[in-house]
């Protein structure tokens, strides 16, 4: 297997949440000549209310959303695992597949759901960050685990942060005020989850969160983050 380098790999449990999570600070990423990948976890296919909505067919729309999403980021390379919705637990396989990518990619940011939310949240993103973290360390960095990724070439990496979306306990704030509208235009791709036409209702709920991440602040909109910094 071949190592691939990126500066950033975003890790998200649903094709979408990397728009609503980070897309505008994808954005500036990519402005500043940094190679940002995806990995996307699960298929998506229980995203819907559509009860007559087949779904394999939901995962292949919601993959194609997913790629155009990516490329109007510029996001360069999107991995699927094809897990199903709302079916990720933390396994040993799972956390080794997260390994994997992590020794392929190489990253040195690290960008996944906050495990960490309170009460409901959903199981996929809470099992995703988890496994994330734990992947990150010690897993990826450790020499004398996966011996067989090491023979397939897949060196130990160290991650030297973390970036956690939707966390109650923000620490770090990306200005996105001019990068807003390509967030926009990105979760417009998701037709399958925001319809055709994003509605006024999500408009406003993503301006607003927008603005309050940003509170405090001397730019408009943000997006927040709890980042962490592995220094050893
Ligand atoms: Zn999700």
């Amino acid at each position: 297997m071949m190592t691939k380098p990126a500066q950033v790999m975003v890790i998200t449990p649903h094709p979408d949440d990397a728009e609503f999570g980070v897309a505008g600070t994808i954005v500036h990423w990519v402005r500043e000549g940094k190679k940002v990948v995806y990995v996307v976890c699960t298929n998506g296919n229980k995203g819907t209310s559509d009860i007559n909505m087949n779904p394999d067919e939901l995962a292949k729309i919601r993959e194609q959303e997913q790629l155009a999403a990516a490329k109007l980021l510029g996001v360069s390379d999107v991995t699927f695992l094809r897990y199903p919705d709302q079916a990720l637990e933390d396994t040993p396989e799972f956390r080794k597949e997260i390994v994997r990518w992590i020794r392929t990619y190489r990253p040195e940011t690290v960008v996944t759901a906050d495990p960490y939310r309170r009460y409901i949240w959903h199981r996929d993103h809470r099992v995703t960050g988890q496994v994330v973290l734990d992947a990150i360390f010690p897993y990826a960095r450790d020499n004398r685990a996966y011996p067989d990724l090491l023979e397939q070439g897949l060196q130990p990496h160290k991650v030297k942060e973390v970036l956690l979306w939707a966390s109650e306990d923000p620490n770090y704030r990306s200005d996105i005020t001019d990068t807003f509208d390509i967030k926009m235009a990105a979760l417009r791709c998701h037709k399958s989850q925001v319809g055709d036409e994003i509605s006024p209702d999500l408009k406003q709920w993503i301006i607003q969160r927008a603005k309050e991440n940003a509170k405090g602040e001397d730019f408009e909109l943000a997006e927040a983050f709890h980042r962490v910094e592995i220094l050893w």
